[in-house]
C-alpha cells in the first residue's frame, strides 16, 4: 500500500518510499520524523500568519479612527 503525503515545501504530493517521504513535484526527501517535524512547523507559520494579518487589520482600523477623529475634530 503507498502512503501519500502532502510536501511541506511545495504542496505537492509525496510519496512513501522508506525510509523517506519522497516528493514528485520537488524531489524534496525527508524521513518520517523531518516530516512531521516540517509539518508541525508549517502548522506555525500558518497561524503565525493568521495573527499578523488580524494586527494588521487592527492597525488599519485605528488608522481610519485617527483619521475618523481628526476629520470630525477639523469640523468644530
Ligand atoms: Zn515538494
Amino acid at each position: 500500500m503507498e502512503i501519500i503525503a502532502k510536501c511541506p515545501e511545495c504542496g505537492g504530493l509525496a510519496k512513501w518510499n522508506s525510509p523517506f517521504y519522497v516528493c514528485t513535484v520537488c524531489g524534496l526527501a525527508l524521513r518520517r520524523r523531518e516530516y512531521e517535524r516540517m509539518h508541525d512547523k508549517q502548522k506555525e507559520v500558518v497561524y503565525d500568519a493568521q495573527i499578523t494579518e488580524n494586527e494588521q487589520d487592527d492597525k488599519k482600523r485605528r488608522k481610519e479612527r485617527d483619521y475618523l477623529d481628526w476629520f470630525l475634530g477639523s469640523k468644530k
